[in-house]
């Protein structure tokens, strides 16, 4: 069997080895930084578990394979502009947004957008990072150094936040996953529930939103979509051509993980329509110290990516999947972690069914 590269040797790299292990592939998440030489041979496969990457001894060695599996989406959906430009070719509902240019003014921003507008940094923003607000109350102007760099959103009041994780194979199959739903506090994923009878609703739509994207770029693998609820309708905020972290409750609550379906997609192998086990939710662990009384929370699945603690970092995540929702929710009332969690933990409860 020849060799699964990952570029990236993060926790997304670590899980999709740990998925592709069991099914006999050899899966390398590769450091960017290695300026090792890979003994990448001809039929080996390259996959990647973030969309961008800066160029390295390593990255130049995964980017010239043959069989870098999607090399050509990476860059139309890690720069905001590009992504943008795509949900506006094939008439896919985001935010209204304009690209920011040297000669944007906030003024023009606020008549055309209204007067909240988050700002986005083109490149390399995750939880939140490389954001900037507008505020017309507060006659916020645009930094120089975010001209010719960013896009600019409109403020949605959305009703809620949910996304769509689904895989398609090389020969156009498609599989998607319960629409989950997904808590953010301060930008950055707290906490998902998974699947929701009252979002069956609208995963018809967005499996068709979802689809049309991965058919217009014949995408091969797991690709996130995260969607704000406004009343009836989905707006795209974001794509993510990888395997996502509010995908992380299929490990615990699906026949067939989100990391086990993008091994099988890339590495060419039959894809699975994941069967749902119960009701799942995830807690990310962020900036808090590794604790392994969490352990004798019943039903509590931990996974600890052996990272640096730092404020606002994710260092991993805790699953539960369980067909019994009182002991869902005293694994909650268990579970004791400093503010925001307690934020996250009452709306876990709140929206638990
Ligand atoms: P990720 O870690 O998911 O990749 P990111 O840094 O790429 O995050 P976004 O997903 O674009 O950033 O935004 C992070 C969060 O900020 C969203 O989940 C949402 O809560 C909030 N947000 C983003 N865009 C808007 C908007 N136009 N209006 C209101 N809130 C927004
Ligand atoms: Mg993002
Ligand atoms: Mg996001």
């Amino acid at each position: 069997m020849s060799t699964l590269w990952v570029l990236g040797a993060g926790q997304l790299g670590a899980m999709l080895k740990q998925a592709g292990t069991p099914l006999g592939l050899d899966v390398r998440p590769v450091d960017i930084e290695t300026t090792e030489e890979l003994p990448l041979q001809a039929d080996d496969i390259v996959t990647a578990e973030r969309e961008e990457w800066p160029e390295t001894a390593a990255t130049k060695q995964l980017a010239t394979h043959a069989n870098f599996v999607n090399l050509s989406t990476f860059p139309q959906l890690a720069d905001r502009l590009t992504q943008k430009q795509w949900l506006d070719r094939l008439d896919l509902a985001t935010a209204p947004w304009f690209p920011v240019e040297e000669n944007s003014t906030a003024a023009k921003a606020y008549q055309t957008l209204g007067p909240r507008i988050l700002m986005k940094r083109r490149r390399g923003g995750y939880d939140g990072k490389g954001q900037y607000w507008l505020k017309q109350a507060e006659n916020t102007e645009i930094p120089t150094d975010w001209k010719g760099h960013a896009i600019a959103e409109q403020a949605i009041n959305f009703d809620e936040e949910i996304s769509l994780v689904g895989v398609r194979g090389k020969d156009g199959q498609k599989y998607f996953y319960p629409l989950t739903l997904n808590l953010h506090i301060n930008g950055i994923l707290y906490a998902s529930i998974s699947p929701l009878a009252r979002l069956d609703q609208y995963q018809s739509k967005a499996e068709e939103m979802l689809g049309k994207l991965m058919d217009a770029l014949d995408y091969v693998g797991v690709m996130a979509m995260e969607c704000f609820r406004v009343g009836n309708d989905l707006l795209i905020n974001e794509l993510a051509p990888r395997v996502h972290n509010s995908g992380h409750w299929t490990q615990a609550g699906a026949s067939t993980c989100q990391f086990e379906n993008h091994v099988r997609a890339v590495t060419g192998l039959p894809l699975a329509p994941a069967e749902i086990k119960s009701q799942s939710m995830m807690v990310n662990l962020i900036g808090v110290d590794l604790d392994y009384q969490w352990l004798k929370i019943k039903g509590l699945e931990l996974y600890w990516y052996q990272k640096e603690v730092r404020t606002g970092r994710k260092v991993g995540h805790l699953n539960f999947c369980s067909a019994d929702l009182a002991a869902l929710k005293s694994a909650l009332a268990e579970l004791t972690l400093p503010a925001p969690y307690p934020e996250a933990i009452a709306w876990l409860n709140e929206n638990l069914p």
